[in-house]
């Protein structure tokens, strides 16, 4: 459908496809930009009484009916009798009304704001008044994401270039051509995710446009290249066998990615491509101070950790380094501010003096790396530790290098690291944008605990604490996310690992608008909570190991047609504060923690 609808565009109205993917993807501008709607559902709520002539009771009533306010805004709009057909909506009019929307600040301006609201709700007709309120809470749910919309895209482009230019009506290898086109949009959309950028230049080149055409550009963050989980050194060892490969320490701190610019300045992006910049003054004196001469423009990869200067620069958990101020959105800090100290451990190298090292080998990565900085005072700028592990020695039947490598992550717990990162050197070890390979491995102690990994859950619901907790919600049901069917589907409660401060800042947080009437629709579970929460803030939740259950709902159909999978003795880490609710652990993810967890049990039964 998404396809059909672009090729329409490009044909007939091709200023449009570029908002077009803007309002399918449900953004206004590019991650880093951090450009923000700031609008709540009861601002929507009070357009839509004034557009629909429904009061705000009424209002209140069909949404704990309906559960989406899209749907209710649909409902009114039907039942409404209009003296005059609206003005049409246009894309490209939507489109700069919310970019209009969004940069409304200061007095007046949720005046302002609903006026802008207004004018779009008195333009709907048809089914466009759900969508436009989707769009306006953030909540869209049309089953597509970027990785489904560019590709549409691109296959649109070479349908309608093949139409244009294939006289005999060809369609050889048709089908390896829209699969060659999808994935080098998505590619290059992972070096550089900025629309502005890539849907012109997918528009422009036609069938000719491939990954390469587009160069990374400092400033815009490329999208990290994600880590695989491992049963532990062994399961390691054996993915790398007779392969070059390299340990690194796995620090617990906050992911940076650091870009040098053409014009010399310095910026810092979140692990999802927000900037940071602001909340990390003293990083950059640091990068600055340990840049060589010749280091020019550049982006790295790298942990930046919360360090104790009276304490040998001993490192510190995360929880110290978020007390920064919350992650991802910009919260400015100034250099006389700072009561954390932090360092920051580098350890990969994308682009460095105006070459792209994506492709290059990691061996060869790394010395670009080491070439351009001076590491002179440690505790501030230091490259992450490491080990390598040569191809000759890279056996599961050599002692010396299971030794090596388990004294090595033994030391790794022992300077508060969570484990280890095992990293392919030379065979297939380039730099994957976004991607999870089998060539970048993690280790964590959690293995040792009990699960391979941690989950990272939202709290969907609570229950009224007892005892000791009451007065307080306990437990809380959590959830992960299916961006497949855009569910959030509940894996366990909770009730271990909050200090009574947390509990007392989450009654005060889970009130007013965040608590939902009834459960929603997309909300998959048969556990029946006394409250459900929207979706707002992302749990790092460790358990013992996975079971299969029949009253939670993640990855069922994934491992078992009707259940879903929980975990036993969940307990509460942190709060992943730079993650949104959709960017959790994913029904897949856990899908693929079962199975391994089910590996581990199959490859040694005695135990
Ligand atoms: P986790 O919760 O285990 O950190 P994640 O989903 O955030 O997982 P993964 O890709 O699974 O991310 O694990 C890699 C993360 O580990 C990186 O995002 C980075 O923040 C952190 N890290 C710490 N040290 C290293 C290192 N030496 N190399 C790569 N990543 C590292």
């Amino acid at each position: 459908m998404l396809c059909n609808m672009f090729r329409s565009l490009l044909a007939l109205s091709p200023d449009d496809v570029l908002p077009s993917v803007y309002l399918c993807t449900n953004k206004i501008a590019a991650d880093h930009e951090n450009v923000e709607l700031n609008i709540g559902g009861s601002l929507v709520t009070s357009a839509l009484e004034e557009a629909c002539g429904t009061s705000r009771s009424k209002i209140r009533e069909m949404y704990s009916e309906l559960g989406d306010l899209g749907d209710v805004a649909q409902a009114c709009r039907q039942t409404q009798k209009l003296l005059a057909p609206p003005s049409p909506l246009l894309i490209k009019d939507v489109f700069s009304a919310l970019q209009k929307i969004s940069v409304q600040t200061g007095s007046g301006s949720t005046v302002r704001k609903k006026s802008l609201i207004l004018n779009l709700m008195r333009s709907c007709r048809e089914k466009e008044m759900k969508f436009l309120v989707r769009t306006l809470v953030r909540n869209l749910r049309i089953g597509a994401m970027m990785k489904t919309v560019l590709p549409a895209l691109a296959q649109a482009v070479v349908i309608n270039s093949s139409y244009n230019f294939n006289n005999e009506g060809r369609v050889e290898n048709m089908k390896d051509k829209l699969q060659r086109h999808s994935a080098a949009v998505v590619e290059a959309y992972n070096v550089l995710p900025n629309l502005d950028l890539v849907v012109p230049s997918l528009m422009d080149k036609g069938v000719g446009f491939s990954s390469s055409t587009l160069a990374m550009v400092p400033g815009i963050p490329i999208k990290p290249m994600l880590a695989k989980i491992t049963n532990g050194v062994q399961q390691a060892l054996k993915l790398f066998e007779n392969k070059a490969f390299t340990c690194e320490y796995k620090y617990d701190g906050q992911r940076a990615q650091i870009h040098k610019l053409v014009d010399g300045s310095l910026r810092v992006f979140s692990r999802n491509g927000d900037e940071s910049t602001s909340r990390f003054p003293d990083l950059i004196n640091i990068v600055n101070a340990s840049c060589k001469p010749d280091a020019e423009t550049f982006i790295l990869d790298a942990e930046v950790v919360a360090v104790d200067r009276n304490n040998g620069h001993k490192l510190m958990s995360f929880q110290e380094l978020s007390s920064r101020g919350r992650g991802g959105r910009d919260t400015s800090i100034t250099l006389d501010s700072i009561k954390v100290n932090i360092c920051v451990f580098v350890f990969d190298i994308m682009f460095a003096n105006g070459k792209q090292l994506l492709g290059f080998p990691l061996r060869q990565r790394r010395k670009y790396l080491k070439d351009m900085f001076y590491v002179e005072k440690l505790g501030y700028f230091e490259y992450a530790k490491e080990i390598t592990i040569e191809a000759d020695d890279a056996c599961l039947t050599s002692e010396a290098t299971l030794a090596k490598i388990s004294c090595f992550l033994e030391n790794s717990f022992q300077s508060s690291c969570e484990g280890i990162m095992v990293k392919s050197l030379d065979v297939d070890a380039g730099y994957s944008p976004s991607k999870r390979t089998d060539t970048w491995l993690k280790v964590k102690r959690d293995y040792m605990e009990g699960l391979n990994d941690s989950l990272d859950l939202v709290p969907i619901g609570a229950w009224h604490g007892n005892g000791r907790k009451a007065g307080w919600y306990s437990p809380f049901l959590m959830a992960c996310y299916n961006p497949e069917t855009e569910d959030f589907q509940s894996v366990c409660r909770v009730m271990s690992g909050f200090s009574d401060s947390f509990y007392t800042e989450m009654k005060g947080f889970f009130s007013g608008d965040k608590i939902l009437s009834r459960k929603p629709p997309y909300y998959k579970t048969s556990e029946m909570p006394d409250m459900w929460f929207s979706p707002e803030l992302v749990w790092e939740i460790r358990g013992a190991d996975f079971t299969v259950s029949p009253v939670h709902q993640a990855a069922v159909g994934l491992v078992h047609p009707s259940r879903g999978i929980s975990i036993r003795f969940p307990r509460y880490i942190r709060t992943v504060a730079d993650r949104k609710p959709d960017e959790c652990s994913t029904a897949e993810d856990i899908a693929a923690m079962f199975r391994s967890q089910t590996r581990k049990m199959d490859v040694a039964p005695e135990n």
